[in-house]
């Protein structure tokens, strides 16, 4: 699950977004896009969508120098598609721009079903599935009425985007959460919170939103947390929730965010370790959300199980390479690949592996582990195992390092 901002007011929104995702870079994230609107309705939304850091999109949004005081932003980890410009959000429809943390599980039946109507599909998202899902949701409400969208009152644009957004969120499965903009709705910004967190708070002459804390701390400290099975709505300076079930409304409550940055980075917590060790439960989750039907917890649904297949078919022995840290994590691996793959595993530090001359034979699979992926007595590990001709493994927390790339 990577971050998600959104901003709506009278300031420029640009540099408050791309700050924004700068500030939620920690995450890890392999690409990322904006989208930023005038309040003229008959002006086109404009979106910027590139692979890589954050730095690049402010590039890649340099020449935009008119003011935009609304858009919405996002740093993506790819689940469903590679990472790419045309999987990177926001994503389009019609009617709606929007942006998504986590994963629709049913995705592919939905497309599937949608595409059987005529409804295009330009990337590989699971995203864009519940773009499109939305969008003709808010159509049939429209046709039914014989309406378009500007024709309603303000109060009747606000429940007809809720039921589509209801009905929509009963069609998926799945843990995430969505910000979009109607296309003809300047003002506005909606969301739904299905299990990935989402924060608002009122500041820089209108409201932010984020899915984590820190996008928002240097702006305001006064934030609320956007409950789990709620849509929401922020118009100016009020934020409306509303349960998904049965539409009540739901106070929005503020708190004070005493914290100071450094004890936001760490979560509250006194140190990292504490932090990390807390965290483990919600990282294993995210980690296997993709994988895992959620109506099926005893089955795992490789993304590409024949390649999965034909890597393991052969292997007699596993090496588990790292330092430090991560060394004892390879320690701990060992004990469950013997339990469960019933395979031998050597677990070696990176440093002592690759200025020994390690016997590497056929049917040994090397899996390096590196925080940054970019450690460099691993690297030079990994690089020897691949110069053997074996196959490599990583387990690494920044899509896109060298040690990620470079592991076959
Ligand atoms: N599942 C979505 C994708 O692959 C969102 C991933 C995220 O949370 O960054 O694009």
């Amino acid at each position: 699950m990577c971050g998600i901002i959104g901003y709506v007011g009278n300031n420029d929104a640009k540099p408050l977004l791309l700050d924004g995702l700068k500030r939620m870079e920690y995450r890890g994230y392999d690409s990322a896009g904006v989208a930023l609107r005038s309040k003229n309705e008959k002006e086109e939304v404009l979106i910027r969508r590139c692979v890589g850091h954050v730095e690049k999109l402010v590039e890649a949004t340099e020449e935009i120098t008119a003011s935009y005081p609304e858009g919405i932003a996002h740093t993506r980890w790819a689940t469903h598609g590679v990472p790419s410009e045309v999987n990177a959000h926001p994503h389009s429809a019609e009617l709606l721009v929007l942006v998504h943390n986590g994963i629709i599980e049913n995705h592919a039946e939905i497309k599937r079903e949608l595409m059987d109507e005529g409804i295009a599909f330009e990337s590989q998202t699971d995203t864009e599935v519940f773009a499109k899902l939305l969008n003709k949701k808010i159509e049939t409400l429209l046709l039914k009425m014989s309406k378009k969208i500007t024709e309603l009152e303000t109060s009747e644009q606000s429940s007809l985007v809720f039921d589509a957004l209801e009905d929509a969120s009963k069609d998926v499965q799945g843990h995430y959460a969505v910000l979009f903009m109607l296309k003809d709705l300047p003002g506005r910004l909606f969301m739904l919170q299905s299990g990935a967190p989402l924060v608002a708070g009122l500041a820089d002459g209108g409201a932010l939103v984020a899915s984590d804390l820190q996008a928002l701390l240097p702006s305001t400290q006064e934030v609320s947390f956007i409950p789990v099975g709620s849509l929401s709505e922020i118009v100016g300076d009020k934020i409306s929730i509303f349960s998904i079930d049965g539409r009540e409304p739901i106070e929005t409550k503020f708190e004070k965010i005493e914290w100071t940055a450094d004890k936001v980075a760490k979560d509250g917590f006194e140190h990292f370790m504490l932090k990390e060790i807390f965290q483990q439960p919600s990282v294993i989750a995210d980690t296997l959300t993709g994988r895992m039907p959620v109506s099926d917890l005893g089955a795992f649904v490789w993304d590409n199980p024949v390649a999965h297949e034909a890597l393991w078919k052969n292997v007699n022995k596993v090496y588990l390479i790292a330092c430090g840290t991560a060394y004892h994590a390879a320690l701990t691996a060992k004990y469950y690949f013997e339990k469960w793959a019933k395979v031998t595993v050597e677990v070696d530090v990176a440093s002592e592996f690759r200025y020994r001359s390690p016997v590497l034979e056929p049917g040994t699979i090397v899996g390096v582990i590196s925080q940054s992926g970019e450690t460099a007595d691993t690297l030079a590990a990994l690089r020897l195992a691949n110069d053997s001709g074996l196959s490599t493994f990583s387990v690494c927390n920044v899509p896109g390092s060298t040690i990620m790339r470079e592991s076959n």
